[in-house]
């Protein structure tokens, strides 16, 4: 039970890789706040988790491009789950299209989820994280925020944005001991890359030394390490979990 009674974050927790890493937290005692756009995968995914650990997981279905909302529901969780320990930055989404097609609202959505989304919860949970001690925020980026993308403008622009906010929040919080990393993870097979063509999904493949997508618990571990009291003296950082698709 590593994380005893912590008080945990996780937004975009509805699916996928947010899902298992508030799983992951409440497999070590942790008592998740779960976030996501729809009431009703955000309440199922709750559910599914406190059949394992019962009383572990509150669904708060927000938008976290809402940043009235997302100031609201930060008291709210103060208010029913008190002080919070540990931050995850996980909710995101994709528009793709080549830039000479892509509409103005392609890039505003996905700006507004990606980076501003982060902006809104680091803002709103900002001063119970330093109230904790050694607390952490973990930001979900990717390896095109790294590396740039062909028709994903927009998502490596947010991605890269999310990195530099990641380092910027690092050096303004480190003096309250709080930590603020992000993981760059490759592809990982969820709903996301699902949807990616037999042909596209082989393209990836051959480029990954592990010839294989990653899975949302290859996130999740990295998460649980970084929110570790052994991650404590690392900040800034950002940690590629890509079975070595960028080293
Ligand atoms: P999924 O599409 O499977 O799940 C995304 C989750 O984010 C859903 O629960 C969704 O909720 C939620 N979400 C989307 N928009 C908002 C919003 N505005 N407010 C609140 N919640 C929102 O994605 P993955 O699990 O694959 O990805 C998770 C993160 O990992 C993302 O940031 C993604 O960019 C990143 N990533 C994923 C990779 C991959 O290969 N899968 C690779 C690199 C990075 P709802 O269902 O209600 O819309």
């Amino acid at each position: 039970m590593k994380f005893k009674d912590k008080i945990v974050i996780v937004t975009g927790a509805g699916r996928g890789i947010g899902q298992e890493i508030a799983r992951a937290f409440a497999a070590e005692g942790a008592r998740v706040a779960l976030i996501s756009r729809s009431e009703a995968s955000c309440l199922a995914a709750a559910a599914e988790i406190n059949e394992s650990h019962p009383g572990s997981a509150t669904a708060f279905p927000v938008d976290v491009s809402d940043h009235d909302a997302v100031q609201t529901l930060a008291k709210r969780i103060g208010e029913e789950l008190g002080a919070v320990n540990i931050l995850v930055n996980n909710a995101g989404i994709t528009r793709d299209g080549l830039l000479m097609r892509m509409r103005e609202n392609d890039w505003d959505t996905v700006l507004d989820t990606n980076l501003k989304g982060a902006f809104n919860t680091v803002k709103a949970f900002m001063r119970p994280l330093m109230k904790g001690e050694n607390s952490s925020i973990i930001n979900i980026a990717s390896v095109i925020g790294l590396i740039g993308n062909a028709g994903q403008t927009n998502y490596s622009a947010s991605k890269a944005g999310l990195i530099g906010f990641t380092k910027a929040v690092a050096r303004e919080l480190a003096a309250r001991s709080v930590t603020c990393n992000a993981i760059a993870p490759g592809f990982i097979t969820t709903d996301m890359t699902d949807q990616l063509p037999e042909a596209v999904r082989q393209s990836v493949i051959d480029k990954i030394p592990f010839a294989r997508f990653g899975t949302p618990a290859d996130i999740a571990q990295t998460v649980l390490f970084l929110a570790s009291p052994a991650a404590q003296y690392i900040t800034g950082q950002v940690i590629a979990v890509d079975g070595g698709m960028t080293m």
